[in-house]
């Protein structure tokens, strides 16, 4: 299922993603910017449970988060959007999974995977800036559920219409939450309008 998170400062802030005069500064601040403001809505709905504390004047019913976020950055972009949601969640733990295509199957290869322990009990974000043509964020789905993960919400900043079927097909359990959805994708596969390859401009690689 489909969020599109429109709020004014994620809108703002996409703009100036976006902007193709934007460099590897501002570039990397916004985008983690916007990922924590997507974080603070999507967080909306964590459970909490019960907590019986001592203020400084008396003993306080009151509520703590029930269950661990895990954050899970796809290399190399989606760490462009960690510390962004840390800053909100500081005690979220933080797996990675790098993913690349073979050149002949053009099937998803998983180069690197390691994740927190006791992923099913975790609330699991996968974090992602683009979701194109969604190939990469699917297999990565699958090898974060093949761990035991059962709650997870994919987070991306832009998405194509291509990606979010495909993933709403593939995974229909999963949550999806873009701040941007863009009309199509190009020959080379990027998304339009988007704001290009999105690890090159948070590296400075190109
Ligand atoms: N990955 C990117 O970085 N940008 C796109 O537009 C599509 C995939």
């Amino acid at each position: 299922m489909l969020h599109l998170l429109k709020h004014p400062l994620i809108t703002h802030k996409l703009t100036q993603l976006r902007r193709k005069e934007t460099g590897t500064k501002d570039f990397r601040e916004n985008l983690e910017e916007i990922a924590g403001l997507m974080a603070y809505e999507i967080s909306r709905d964590l459970p909490v449970k019960e907590a019986i504390i001592e203020t400084p004047i008396c003993p306080c019913t009151t509520q703590v988060l029930a269950r661990d976020v895990v954050l899970i950055p796809v290399l190399r972009a989606g760490l462009g959007m960690v510390d962004g949601i840390t800053n909100l969640i500081p005690t979220a733990k933080v797996g990675h999974i790098g993913m690349y295509r073979d050149h002949e199957t053009l099937k998803p290869i998983t180069y690197f995977s390691k994740f927190p322990v006791n992923l099913s009990e975790a609330v699991v974000m996968v974090l992602d800036p683009m979701l194109a043509t969604g190939g990469s964020a699917s297999a990565a789905i699958q090898v974060i559920k093949d761990s035991g993960a059962k709650t997870i919400k994919l987070v991306c900043i832009v998405g194509a219409p291509q990606g979010v079927e495909r993933i709403e097909k593939d995974h229909p359990d999963v949550q999806i939450y873009l701040a941007g959805l863009d009309e199509k994708l190009n020959e080379n596969g990027y998304i339009v309008p988007g704001l290009g390859d999105a690890g090159d401009r948070l590296f400075g690689t190109k």
